[in-house]
């Protein structure tokens, strides 16, 4: 029997999953990742392997109640089924939130479930869907040791003065503070970059992170100095549906002017705004892409996102005091072609010039001349939580 390692990235009602096999004192391999969709509706199950052959599948009716727990608990009998035995020896869960007391990865227990469900305030749209599964284990698999890899715990290494709100001192010490995510993969990014140019890992870097979430991050020999988002997933650059940084007077104009209820301002930041806002058509850059030619309002927001990524990437590099070298990351960032050239070419004045033929076989190095290097990086979030998990197993 093979002992494994789940890892888990749950959505509201998604449940994405990846399987690794744990070998002592070796990094994670994955074997099998797969997903279920449309959870609490039509619900769909989909694993394969590491090629990307399908391994199984299965439907179920909205009569069926597939819920998170349901989902979780099929997953395990289908490892225990599936060809050769694998044994769930632990589940690492990604968790957005670790707020101020976890800078680290942690073993879950009563108290820490606890403690988490307090910062569900502090990433509403998120937390609560990460936590669901941990307490679906703790319920139905109450040995199964739980480990939970935080998305804010990259960024503890920056300074009190880079995580201020300029906001009275009171608000601060209730945790009113720049927090920063997508931790885990600027973590996975800062642990492969010597692999690609070993002078970056000790140099200054900043790594764009673009998906349908996105922000940038200001590394300094592998650690986080500075990011784009702050204090809730909202902050920073335009994202598919997010609004990134508005004036916070927006708010208030919404809610007294415009008589929305915090409950439908947060709804239209959150999943109105962004991409998705300013084109009217869509959150996705494939389907922007397609359009810009012939609507305007599609290339306004890929004009905007790219923009504003340039932008914070010069107050990044003002952070850093330079950069040596520009990663791009996630589901834009290692696609999208056009936007990595877009921002290239807007950051000609710093010394990076655009290797247009590279760019589009996706590098890995996207950029020529001895100025700052560019780079097209594939992020790996969930090996990030196996590793961090099997070290939390390890350590106890
Ligand atoms: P993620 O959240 O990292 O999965 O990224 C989702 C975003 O990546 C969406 O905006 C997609 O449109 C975009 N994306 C994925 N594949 C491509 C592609 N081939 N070209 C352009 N954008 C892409």
């Amino acid at each position: 029997m093979t002992p494994v390692l789940i890892v888990l990235n749950a959505g509201s009602s998604s449940l994405k999953f990846q399987v690794y096999d744990m070998v002592d004192g070796a990094e994670p391999q994955l074997v099998w990742k797969g997903l279920f969709e449309g959870l609490g509706e039509t619900a769909h199950f989909i694993v394969k392997d590491i090629s990307g052959t399908i391994l199984d599948h299965v439907s179920w009716d909205p009569s069926d109640g597939i819920g998170h727990e349901e989902a979780l608990m099929h997953l395990v009998s289908w490892l225990s089924q599936f060809r050769e035995e694998r044994k769930p020896m632990a589940i690492g869960h990604r968790v957005v939130h670790g707020g101020e007391s976890f800078s680290a990865p942690v073993l879950v227990d009563d108290s820490v479930i606890q403690r988490l469900e307090a910062l569900v305030p502090l990433a509403p749209l998120h937390q609560p869907h990460n936590l669901e599964p941990i307490r679906v284990v703790r319920r139905r698999l109450p040995g199964m040791p739980q480990v939970a890899c935080f998305d804010t715990a990259f960024h503890q290494t920056q300074s009190d003065i880079a995580t201020l709100f300029a906001l009275p001192r009171e608000m601060r010490e209730r945790g009113v503070r720049r927090y920063g995510f997508h931790g885990l993969s600027y973590d996975y990014v800062s642990s492969v970059l010597k692999d690609y140019d070993p002078r970056l890992a000790e140099g200054r870097v900043i790594v764009a992170h673009l998906g349908n979430g996105a922000s940038l991050c200001a590394l300094k020999g592998g650690v986080s100095v500075a990011t784009t988002m702050g204090f809730s997933a909202l902050d920073g650059l335009p994202m598919g549906t997010r609004c990134g940084a508005v004036d916070a007077g927006v708010i208030f104009y919404m809610l007294r002017e415009m008589k929305l209820t915090p409950e439908e301002a947060e709804r239209v930041l959150y999943t109105k705004s962004g991409l998705l806002g300013v084109s009217g058509v869509s959150n996705d850059m494939r389907v922007l892409r397609s359009r810009a030619a012939m609507d305007v309002d599609a290339r306004r927001a890929i004009d905007l996102f790219v923009y504003r990524i340039t932008r914070e990437i010069g107050s990044l590099m003002a952070a850093l005091g330079g950069v040596d070298g520009l990663v791009f990351t996630a589901g834009i960032g290692e696609n999208d072609v056009a936007t990595r050239a877009e921002v290239i070419t807007g950051l000609a004045w710093a010394g990076l010039a655009h290797d247009e033929a590279a760019n589009r076989t996706g590098g890995p190095r996207i950029s020529s001349g001895s100025g700052p290097t560019a780079w097209v990086i594939p992020t790996n979030e969930e090996l990030v939580i196996a590793r961090q998990t099997q070290s939390v197993l390890g350590a106890t």
